[in-house]
């Protein structure tokens, strides 16, 4: 899988994909994510790549046409490899978009390529979703500066549908979906003087009896 990010802040991505799974995915060779400034793309000498609202009104849009360009170049460079068999989606984050959940990162996970495109200030031009994405995603039902955070959002939540991703865990979310866990010690007594509270683990889970285990689990599980 090839994620191809367009955006006028490339270097948000530098440190979130340079740690943990998503840097040993990297490695792996599981997926590769391509950072595109979208100003390399902007035909103006100072290199604009927004404007004002038609119609008036607060605020700078995003312009069509430094857009269009970055997504033909990332589509030219995938379009090249002349796999024919390739299956590529463009995607457009924004706050009127289909609200992105487990179900809908599946699907995107079967895709060999996805194209993101980030928004920033008022919004993007129309015309972007219409004609030049396929789908338009929202990651919740909040204001966020930029498509930015969403991109991450939704590579990681791909990413973990994809196989070898979670390495030996896979299976286990797979099977289990989430459930709340606990680790050392049994039991926890904060240090706030007169209190005698103690947080203790759920007897269940030290009984050694997995049926029980299981069960409980699973009536305290809740699955995206
Ligand atoms: N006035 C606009 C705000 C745009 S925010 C509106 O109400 O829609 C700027 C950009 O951030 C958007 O174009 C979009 O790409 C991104 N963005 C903000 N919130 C988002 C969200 N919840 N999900 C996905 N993208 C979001």
């Amino acid at each position: 899988m090839r994620f191809d990010i367009i955006t006028i802040f490339p270097k948000i991505f530098d440190s979130y994909l340079q740690e943990s799974l998503i840097k040993r995915a990297q490695k792996k060779g599981i997926i590769k994510v391509a950072v595109h400034n979208l100003r390399d793309f902007s035909t103006d000498k100072h290199k604009k790549v927004d404007d004002r609202p038609f119609g008036g009104g607060p605020g700078m849009v995003l312009q069509i046409e430094p857009i269009y360009r970055a997504v033909r170049f990332a589509k030219l460079k995938i379009l090249k490899t002349k796999d024919e068999r390739l299956k590529i989606r463009t995607i457009l984050f924004s706050t009127r978009g289909k609200k992105l959940d487990a179900k809908t990162a599946k699907r995107l996970s079967k895709y060999n390529r996805l194209i993101l495109v980030c928004g920033r200030y008022e919004g993007v031009d129309e015309r972007v979703a219409k004609h030049v994405a396929d789908e338009e995603i929202s990651i919740g039902d909040y204001v966020l500066s930029g498509g930015e955070l969403p991109a991450l959002v939704l590579i990681e939540s791909v990413s973990r549908f994809l196989p070898g991703f979670l390495g030996k865990h896979e299976s286990l979310e797979e099977i289990k979906g989430s459930y709340p866990v606990y680790t050392r010690p049994e039991v926890f007594v904060p240090s706030v003087k007169k209190t005698k509270r103690a947080w203790r683990v759920p007897k269940v889970l030290l009984s050694g009896d997995h049926k029980k285990i299981n069960e409980w689990r699973k009536r305290n599980s809740g699955r995206p």
